[in-house]
């Protein structure tokens, strides 16, 4: 029978020594510190069982379990690990997060910091240069590639021939992936895009849940969007949440022998919206939800959440808080897009963030809701867009006031800039030649913010008594160090 694999780089086959957070820092270019201590703090290889990976990335498993449940033979392996398998395989599917370095993340540190490729783009091309990704090419695999960053090949087809990938697959892949594995294993000619319409996409019973541990017990919780913001990939989706039944058979995939995972990241673009269908947090079903993730953990985290959601029901948080804090956990966090303090220039391109609020109280909603988020021991981790289309100074002024008034909350706060996505992608890029005085006084502000705050957070992320813990902790601070060192000799601080 046919062998298929799946795999991903080792940035994204990495389980961040079990601190999702650290994840991010592969989104940085490389040469910024020396990159085997890049590695080392960021992207550590994960543990292996004769090459199988005890966790892989999220949407990898979910591949997995659809192809399984085919009755296709399906193994996930971790990448350094492919030569004892790949021999044997006709199909290597590979999920890419960000092939080309061009998500808003890693195109803004690139474009600020000027060292090189980001290791995200880097290590995805390394493998498609291996020697045994090229000599299984030349002897007739067929590569399909998917995943979040998929787009990124509409704008360099060239390079899907240079590397020998025979298929994209662009959207959710549930419906798509085992029809495209038959086409590739019977020689039939693939397209070069597979393109899932948002109205192909699968709907919560064909969604298959996921059989073997994900990456620090991401769990993925629903999917969609109602607050629709023009720049936006996810709205092109339907909303859907999972029923618990279904997340809690997800949790127990990740569940060891003694009956625990080591953390559960509940994954969803406003996790503080599950099982609602607007923007008015259905309470008691997210308080079942917390409750369900703590019986099997210790460690509760969300991806994301709203500032609107926070500010609409801070009840709701003070539950939330009461589940998931306790002598186990201090803490937990989840990624806030704020976007920009200007409620001008938020009408444009997503008046829907602040919704049931008007979007002119943009400003006050926010300070109230970091409030009531770190009164209760949430730590956001916070984006705004830098040079959105039609931006003014007078739009970057407020959203400088606006990160000042935040001065004293415990928050990360990331500026990114703008990728024309979702419905603005006959937009221009913004370059790091366009920023103007004030967007760069932003960027200084937020590095300071961020500077200040990162510090403490590193003692909070990193509050545990084991040894290797604590030399992380000494090699991110060391790498926050060199960053402010960078800073001072460019004189932004
Ligand atoms: S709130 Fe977030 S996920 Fe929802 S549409 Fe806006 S940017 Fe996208």
């Amino acid at each position: 029978m046919s062998l298929i694999l799946l795999t991903s780089d080792e940035t994204l086959m990495s389980n961040h020594h079990g601190k999702e957070f650290l994840g991010f820092g592969t989104s940085v270019p490389h040469n910024v510190i020396p990159d085997s201590i890049f590695k080392l703090i960021f992207f550590n290889k994960i543990p292996t069982k004769k090459g199988i990976p005890i966790q892989a990335p999220y949407g990898l498993r979910k591949i997995e379990a659809k192809l399984l449940d085919d009755g296709l033979n399906t193994l996930t392996v971790a990448p350094f690990r492919l030569k004892e398998y790949i021999n044997d395989a006709d199909v290597l599917c590979i999920s890419t997060m960000d092939p080309f370095g061009w998500g808003p993340s890693s195109s803004t540190f690139s474009k600020v910091l000027k060292t090189g490729k980001p290791f995200v783009a880097l290590y995805f091309q390394k493998l498609l240069e291996s020697r045994v990704v090229i000599d299984a090419k030349k002897r007739g695999l067929k590569i399909i590639v998917g995943g979040p960053g998929a787009w990124q090949f509409r704008h360099k087809p060239e390079f899907l021939t240079e590397h020998g990938i025979d298929c994209v697959v662009e959207g959710e892949g549930e419906h798509a992936i085992s029809k495209i594995v038959k086409m590739a294993i019977n020689g039939e000619n693939l397209p070069q895009f597979y393109d899932v319409r948002p109205e192909d996409a699968p709907s919560v019973e064909d969604i298959p849940a996921i059989k073997n541990p994900s990456i620090n017990g991401l769990i993925e919780v629903g999917r969609g969007c109602v607050r629709r913001c023009k720049f936006c990939e996810v709205t092109k989706r339907p909303l859907r949440w999972y029923p618990l039944d279904k997340v809690e058979k997800e949790i127990q995939a990740n569940v060891m022998k003694n009956g625990k995972a080591d953390s559960i990241i509940l994954h969803a673009e406003d996790v503080l919206l599950y099982g609602s269908k607007n923007t008015i947090p259905e309470r008691e079903r997210v308080t079942d939800l917390m409750r369900l993730a703590k019986r099997y953990t210790d460690s509760v985290t969300w991806s994301h959440a709203s500032i609107a959601a926070i500010a609409a029901d801070s009840k709701l948080i003070e539950e939330c808080s009461e589940i998931i804090i306790d002598d186990n956990q201090k803490w937990w966090g989840a990624e806030i897009g704020l976007e920009s303090g200007s409620p001008s220039i938020m009408k444009k391109t997503m008046a829907g963030k602040a919704h049931p609020f008007d979007i002119n109280d943009w400003p006050e909603i926010v300070v109230n809701a970091m409030g009531i988020a770190n009164d209760n021991k949430l730590i956001p981790a916070c984006t705004l867009i830098v040079g959105l289309p039609e931006e003014t100074e007078e739009d970057v002024i407020k959203t400088i006031e606006m990160v000042e008034d935040l001065r004293d909350f415990n928050c990360i706060i990331v500026p990114l800039f703008f990728v024309p996505l979702g419905q603005l992608t006959k937009e221009n890029w913004f370059e790091s030649e366009m920023v103007t005085d004030v967007q760069k006084e932003l960027l200084i502000t937020c590095l300071n913010h961020g500077i200040k705050w990162s510090r403490s957070f590193v003692d909070d992320y990193f509050d545990e008594n084991k040894v290797s813990n604590k030399i992380i902790s000494v090699l991110v601070k060391y790498f926050i160090g060199a960053i402010e060192r960078k800073a001072i000799k460019e004189g932004l601080i």
